[in-house]
C-alpha cells in the first residue's frame, strides 16, 4: 500500500510532487510503473479501488503530463500576470483537460456512485483541469515552495499573514525546528 503526499491544497500540485525533491540528488520518481500510477489514482479519485491497470505508456504519458504543469505552475508562481507557456505543454495540459472526468450518480440506496471510461484519464483529467484552474485565477499567487532542506514540494498558503514556510508542519517544519533547536543548544554556555 502506498501513500503518497497530499496537503498542498490543490489536486495538481499535490500530483506534482509525485516527483520527490524534484531537482535535487535525492530525487525520487514516485509514478514509476503502473502499479503507483494506479495506486495515486486510487488514493486521491473517487474510488476505493480501481479495475482499470495502465500500461507503461499511460505512465508516461501520466509524468509527461505532470512535468507540462510543474513548469507552467513554476511560471505561473514566479511571473507575474498572464502566464505563457510553450505551445507543447499547453497541448499536453490542455488534452488530458478534454478527457472524461469522474460522474457522480446516486444509488439506489442513496449512496453516491462515481463513474469513468477510463478511471487514469478521468482524475488526470481532474488533475489538468485543476492545474489551468489554478494557474489563472488569483491564488496563483498564493503559491509557494516548501522552504524544507531539498523538498522543493509546493503548497498554496492560506494563512492569515501569508507567511506559511513549509509543505507540512509534521514533516518540513518539524525537522526546521529540531534543526533551530540543537543550533541554539550548540551555542548555549554551559
Ligand atoms: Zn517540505
Amino acid at each position: 500500500m502506498w501513500l503518497f503526499r497530499e496537503g498542498s491544497g490543490r489536486i495538481c500540485l499535490d500530483y506534482v510532487r509525485t516527483l520527490r525533491h524534484r531537482g535535487a540528488p535525492a530525487e525520487v520518481e514516485e509514478l514509476s510503473d503502473p502499479a503507483t500510477l494506479t495506486a495515486w489514482v486510487t488514493q486521491f479519485g473517487p474510488w476505493d479501488r480501481m479495475a482499470a491497470t495502465p500500461d507503461i505508456r499511460a505512465v508516461e504519458s501520466a509524468r509527461t503530463l505532470r512535468e507540462a504543469i510543474f513548469r507552467v505552475v513554476e511560471l505561473a508562481r514566479t511571473t507575474k500576470g498572464a502566464v505563457r507557456p510553450s505551445d507543447r505543454d499547453r497541448a499536453v495540459i490542455n488534452k488530458a483537460a478534454s478527457r472524461h472526468v469522474p460522474i457522480p450518480s446516486l444509488d439506489e440506496h442513496g449512496e453516491l456512485r462515481w463513474a469513468a471510461p477510463d478511471p487514469i484519464a478521468a482524475v488526470l483529467a481532474t488533475v489538468a483541469r485543476d492545474a489551468l484552474d489554478l494557474v489563472t485565477s488569483p491564488t496563483a499567487a498564493l503559491i509557494r515552495r516548501c522552504a524544507g532542506e531539498s523538498c522543493q514540494a509546493y503548497f498554496v498558503d492560506l494563512s492569515r499573514p501569508g507567511n506559511r514556510r513549509w509543505c507540512s508542519m509534521d514533516t518540513c517544519g518539524n525537522r526546521a525546528k529540531k534543526r533551530n533547536l540543537r543550533a541554539r543548544e550548540m551555542h548555549t554556555p554551559t
